[in-house]
């Protein structure tokens, strides 16, 4: 029998879910650890070093300055890097500071709280850096596994390939693709929000004048929350022609399908969208692919909908 691999598992600025959506891939787990020796894995092992790894797989984004040291070291570890889920690859939902300074931010969780009686900031260890990164701001990555966890399918078979030397399926699908609900036109003339329901439950968000970012986002998740009653609001990050396209706009594509769908007008939902900028691009508006887009006026919308 060949030798086992070794594997590296860290975690950086993140919520553990992707942890968790280790933990998820449940019997076939055991099929990983007969191919694998899990060298580093710190929420089950004490181990404060970096060892010599194959595959190292890293989790969170990189917030602070520990961040940074432990990414550089992982990726001085291991022979290949997996940008593990949707805060390596984008930067995730802390993301959503991209507008604020770390002052402000610390202003707001401590000083401005009002569940916190303090005037002071608690020193900073590990100091913050000026903004959310994603992995490959600062290290190579070999593999990308977007999804906020991945899906254990998708975590199965990029783990599996990359252990046997393979290149992994990636589907390129958005979520609309794994959704049910039927997609038609209405007479629907105003929004509402996902409070304001009910909504049918085989019927699309978008005809039924909801936001849902299904059809500009990823399906790493075999759209688990339009089956539930929910809208899609893109955890998994953009789908391909909006990474691929700097002009393919978030804000636009959805603005165009509800308009042509509904009898609302393409401003009136552009504009409902800037105005929840902080919610709908909270997920990746760390990464370039955002940032760099030239109709990514987030400071501009948020200032606007701060005045409204
Ligand atoms: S990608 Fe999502 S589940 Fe994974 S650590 Fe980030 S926030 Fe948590
Ligand atoms: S836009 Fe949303 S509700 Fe409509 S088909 Fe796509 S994922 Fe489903
Ligand atoms: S928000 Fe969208 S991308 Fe995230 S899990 Fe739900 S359906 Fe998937």
């Amino acid at each position: 029998m060949s030798e086992k691999k070794k594997l590296s598992i860290e975690w950086l600025s993140g919520c553990s879910g992707c942890e968790v959506g280790l933990v998820d891939l449940h019997e076939k787990l055991l099929n990983v650890l007969d191919e694998v020796d899990l060298v580093r894995i710190p929420i089950l092992m004490d181990i404060k070093g970096y060892p010599k790894a194959d595959v190292g797989m890293i989790t969170g984004s990189i917030r602070t300055e520990h961040d940074l040291n432990s990414a550089r070291k992982m990726r001085e570890a291991c022979d290949v890097i997996i940008a593990f889920g949707t805060c390596p690859v984008y930067g995730g939902p802390h993301s959503g500071g991209y507008a604020d300074t770390p002052q402000e931010l610390l202003d707001v969780a401590f000083c401005s709280n009002p569940s916190t009686v303090t005037t002071d900031i608690p020193d900073q260890t590990p100091k913050l850096l000026d903004q959310t990164l994603p992995i490959d701001a600062e290290i190579e990555v070999d593999l990308y596994m977007p999804g906020c966890p991945p899906h254990p399918g998708h975590i199965f078979d990029g783990l599996m390939s990359l252990l046997r030397g393979q290149a992994p399926k990636i589907p390129r699908y958005t979520v609309c693709y794994n959704c049910d609900r039927k997609m038609k036109k209405s007479d629907v003339t105003t929004l509402r929000r996902t409070y304001e329901g009910p909504f049918d439950p085989d019927i699309c968000f978008l005809t039924q004048g909801c936001l849902c970012f299904g059809s500009a986002s990823l399906d790493r998740c075999m759209a688990p929350c339009p089956k539930s009653g929910v809208p899609c609001f893109s955890c998994g990050g953009p789908s391909e022609p909006i990474i691929l396209e700097p002009p393919k706009d978030v804000r636009t594509r959805i603005a165009h399908q509800m308009s042509h769908l509904t009898k609302i007008p393409h401003d009136t939902i552009v504009a409902e969208i800037e105005s929840q900028a902080k919610t709908h691009y909270a997920y990746a508006m760390a990464s370039p692919v955002f940032r760099q887009k030239p109709t990514f006026l987030f400071k501009k919308w948020t200032q606007k909908s701060e005045e409204a």
